[in-house]
């Protein structure tokens, strides 16, 4: 049996726990990622939600800005949900002037997409990449995906209302993102798909000698 991967979760802000016990849940080794050295660790990294104005100043101010850039350009996997999607986008609509991402998904993200009115809301979503029974998704002034690059598969989009066909999970290569919070309802199926991508990622490399 191979050993579990280990996978770390982005610890400067945000909610850093849900995200350790649903990867744990999932079959992985989890662990907190505050330093570069503990980054070089992990095989895959999840960036939570939380704040992304905030977590992009603490990454800067802790030295992981560069370090996590070039990691994700060198292939590790990457989840981010919520505030953690709009870091891992290339592009943010109505971020604050000087917000910086990490990048790596070819997407334009608009931050606190639903508006003030539907800050929170919870809806069930038909997701053929995790299969069987739809998924309840937990919103918390979300983010939604308003441009997607040619190599960008979505995943998801919202079923009902007014944001009806607004893309709200995403895929390419080996990053994925979410405008909701699989880690806060029970539910593991995204980190389980995460954590198979974080194997197969690892199986890909160690064939190929990286
Ligand atoms: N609105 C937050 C942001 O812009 C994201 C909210 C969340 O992660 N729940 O970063």
């Amino acid at each position: 049996m191979t050993t579990a991967p280990r996978i770390g979760v982005l610890a400067v802000q945000g909610d850093v726990r849900e995200h350790l016990r649903a990867l744990e849940a999932a079959g992985a080794d989890a662990t907190t990622v505050r330093r570069p050295a503990e980054l070089e660790q992990v095989d895959g990294l999840v960036v939570p939600g939380g704040e992304s104005t905030t977590m992009d100043k603490l990454v800067r101010a802790f030295d992981l800005h560069e370090p996590l850039r070039a990691r994700i350009a060198a292939g590790m996997p990457a989840y981010g949900s919520c505030a953690g999607m709009i870091m891992l986008a290339d592009r943010i609509a109505d971020g604050r002037a000087d917000q910086q991402t990490l990048g790596g998904l070819d997407i334009t993200v608009r931050r606190n997409a639903f508006g003030r009115q539907v800050d929170s809301f919870e809806e069930d979503l038909h997701i053929h990449a995790i299969g069987g029974a739809p998924l309840r998704a937990v919103f918390i002034r979300a983010p939604w995906v308003e441009e997607c690059g040619p190599g960008v598969e979505v995943l998801a989009t919202v079923e009902e209302g007014p944001a009806a066909g607004r893309v709200v999970a995403v895929r390419q290569g080996r990053l994925l993102a979410t405008s909701f919070h699989p880690e806060v309802t029970g539910d593991h199926r995204f980190h389980e798909l995460f954590v198979q991508m974080v194997r197969d990622a690892r199986a890909e490399d160690s064939r190929s000698g990286q």
